[in-house]
């Protein structure tokens, strides 16, 4: 496949994506300027995220490893982390990343913070919950971010708590990720509701939820950042492959 034939494919993928975001939008009556979409390069080949480039510039990756590696090649675009993040991994992830979606413990928070104060940084983290309870998932259990909602809201001076973050258990029918998508929303309007919520850093502006098969739902749920990686790179051939 040719460069260009690359840059054809990626271009008809993300203005399907993009007329999803908007359909979505327009039955639950929001404004697709509400949604952007955080492009997953994880699976993506290095030539595929050059022609992604091209077109878009808000990208995730889900190891610190690799978002360190390519985010230097690409300095024009916003890089997002949202996968989990080991304790020692931070300072590498913050040199690189303006947004991590995966702040899945009160301890990882703390060394965010001390990490960014050393690096003179104020960076934008998402507490990723499980909402769905699944053994297999990480992240903040709902009822254990609401009783130590005051501590955690206040306790780290370095970063913005810009939002919260979720993943959906595997399914292939979409509608089975509503509940999960609607009770992130949900914990949202709690954690606004107590105390601590006016002395929070950050206003939980944001909810990241929804991937490929399933971001149509969690954008009519109120998605604010929608992370999409499959979809994008579809109808591409993996050159290992051929
Ligand atoms: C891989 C990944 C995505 C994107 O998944 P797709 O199904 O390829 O769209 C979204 N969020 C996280 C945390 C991921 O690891």
């Amino acid at each position: 496949m040719s460069s260009q034939e690359t840059v054809d494919v990626i271009r008809r993928n993300l203005q399907s994506v993009h007329s999803n975001i908007a359909a979505a939008c327009a039955v639950s009556g929001r404004s697709p300027d509400d949604v952007t979409l955080v492009a997953v390069t994880k699976y993506a080949q290095w030539p595929w995220v050059e022609a992604l480039a091209t077109q878009y510039q808000v990208f995730g990756e889900n190891r610190p490893q690799q978002l360190s590696e390519r985010a230097p090649k690409l300095p024009s675009v916003e890089w997002h982390l949202i996968g989990q993040l080991q304790r020692n991994k931070v300072r590498q992830a913050l040199e690189h990343a303006h947004t991590i979606h995966s702040v899945d413990s009160l301890r990882l928070l703390e060394r965010i913070s001390k990490v960014a104060a050393d690096l003179n940084q104020h960076p934008n983290v998402l507490l990723q919950v499980n909402v769905s309870g699944e053994e297999s998932k990480s992240g903040f259990r709902p009822d254990e971010l609401l009783a130590e909602w005051d501590q955690i809201s206040v306790c780290c001076e370095n970063v913005r708590i810009a939002g919260l973050m979720t993943m959906a258990p595997a399914s292939d029918d979409p509608e089975a990720a509503r509940p999960t998508f609607r009770g992130l929303r949900q914990l949202r309007e709690q954690l606004r509701n107590t105390s601590g919520g006016a002395q929070i850093r950050g206003e939980l502006n944001h909810l990241s939820m929804g991937m490929s098969g399933d971001f149509s739902v969690a954008v009519q749920e109120g998605a604010t950042l929608v992370r999409i990686g499959s979809r994008l790179f579809d109808g591409l051939v993996d050159s290992e492959s051929r």
